[in-house]
Parts: structure tokens; C-alpha cells; sequence
């Protein structure tokens, strides 16, 4: 589907929104009573690349839209506010980059939570195929699991098991743990060499050089992870960008800036 040897010329992150969540979801070892909340930013990555435009993730649901108090009267009440704007939109995140769903060539998502594949639907009607891994799949019929525009079933998934060097310069990494087929994205960018997207298998910094432990499903899958991501980091000298950590987030290069 895509060339061997395929050149990233381009990785853009593109902000999409944020949360506001108990500091206990990035600090398991503080107790769920903790009361203290911390900022969560949000991004979508964008991958220029001579075969075309890849995307990886989609956002947050649209349940979300203007909408922080969506978690009121259910169990994460307290624990959870999520805050999306117009802008924050697929369509209008896309936009930014003069582009529309259409025109993305390969969708990879990294799991299906409620900020990472809310966007999802917008690449039904294009059958735009979606890389995802066959454990994620497991949870389309789940409605704990996340909002159903995030576990739709008619996508053009091309399913994988496991680690899947989809070219020479972008490697899938299975990294279950947070989710049941949770996937992190190794790039080999042109301009700035090996960037590991951790995504959610390190939430911040802290988790990633101090394994501190963070809410997943299977936090001792989730710890194995962790330290495959460190060694693969290591290997390949990686920048590693971690799915949502406030103080590298202040600090990154963010579209139209690239790396
Ligand atoms: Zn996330």
C-alpha cells in the first residue's frame, strides 16, 4: 500500500484541545481520592510523507464539544472534564494544513479512547483504511469504553498483531496496557531523525524516565510496555513525545512548525 522506502518529510503536532484530570490518572501511586487536577493537553499528529498525508489520531468526540461537564452524573463526575472547541474538530484541525479527510491517505490509531479516535467517523464514507491493532478491536461493543463515534464498526480497518514496520521509516509498536491494543508510532523524520510517538504508553515524562506508574487497564502489561518503548528510545536515540505531558507540550514545536 505504501512505498518501502517512503520519506517523512514532515511530522506536524496539532493541537486539539485538553482535559482537566485528577493527577491520580498520571500518578497511580497517589491515591483515586487525591483531589488535585492537572492540565492534559491534546494533539493529533500529521505526517507529510512523499506517499501523502498520514494521520495519526483523530481527537476527541464531538459529545465533548462545548461540553466539559459531559462525565456529570456518572462515575467519573469529579475525576475527568474534557474541553473542546470548535476548532478542535477533526475538519477543522485538518483544515489548519489545507487539508480535508479525503485526502488523507492512512489513518493509524493508537486506541480507541474518547481524545484519540473521536474523529474516527469522518473517514466512513471516505473507507479511508485505519491501522489499529487486533486487541483494540475487542472493545467496539464496550460502552464503558469510550463514546460510540470512537468504536465504529464499518470502518476500513487493516488490522495488525503486534510490532508492524509499516515502511522503513514508520514502525508500529504494540504497547498494550493503557488499552487492550494500545499501539505507540516510531518515525524516522527527514529533518530531525527517530521521534517515538509514546502516546498513552507514557503519559508524561515522569512516567517514562521515573516509571511512574499511570491508570491503565493492565498496569503491569502497561509497565512492560514502558520499558519496551525506553529501550526501542535508547536504540534509535529518539525524541520521545509523550501523550500528555503539560510541560513538554509548552516546549514542542507545534504545526506549522514540524520535525
Ligand atoms: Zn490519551
Amino acid at each position: 500500500m505504501l512505498s518501502k522506502d517512503l520519506i517523512v518529510n514532515k511530522l506536524y503536532i496539532i493541537p486539539a484541545g485538553h482535559g482537566m484530570l485528577k493527577e491520580f490518572f498520571f500518578n497511580t501511586n497517589l491515591g483515586a481520592d487525591n483531589p488535585e487536577l492537572l492540565y492534559s493537553p491534546l494533539c493529533i499528529y500529521l505526517l507529510d510523507t512523499s506517499d501523502g498525508p498520514i494521520l495519526i489520531d483523530t481527537g476527541f468526540a464531538e459529545v465533548f464539544l462545548n461540553n466539559p461537564d459531559f462525565y456529570k452524573g456518572t462515575p467519573l463526575e469529579g475525576a475527568l472534564y474534557m474541553y473542546m472547541e470548535e476548532d478542535h474538530r477533526l475538519p477543522n484541525l485538518l483544515k489548519r494544513a489545507g487539508l480535508q479527510p479525503k485526502d488523507i491517505k492512512l489513518v493509524i490509531a493508537t486506541h480507541f479512547h474518547s481524545d484519540h479516535s473521536g474523529g474516527n467517523p469522518y473517514f466512513l464514507e471516505t473507507q479511508t483504511p485505519v491501522l489499529v491493532q487486533q486487541n483494540e478491536l475487542t472493545i467496539l461493543d464496550d460502552e464503558n469504553y469510550s463514546p460510540p463515534a470512537c468504536r465504529i464498526k464499518g470502518l476500513n480497518y487493516q488490522v495488525i498483531d503486534g510490532d508492524y514496520q509499516l515502511c522503513d521509516n514508520i514502525r508500529l509498536i504494540s504497547t498494550p496496557g493503557h488499552s487492550p491494543g494500545h499501539q505507540s508510532v516510531l518515525i524516522n523524520t527527514a529533518s530531525s531523525g527517530y521521534v517515538l510517538l509514546c502516546i498513552d504508553a507514557a503519559l508524561t515524562e515522569a512516567n517514562f524516565r521515573n516509571n511512574v506508574p499511570y491508570s491503565a487497564a493492565d498496569p503491569e502489561v502497561a509497565a512492560e510496555s514502558l520499558k519496551k518503548i525506553q529501550a526501542i528510545t535508547a536504540e534509535h536515540n529518539a525524541f520521545p513525545i509523550f501523550g500528555h505531558d503539560e510541560k513538554q507540550a509548552k516546549g514542542i514545536k507545534v504545526y506549522p512548525e514540524f520535525y
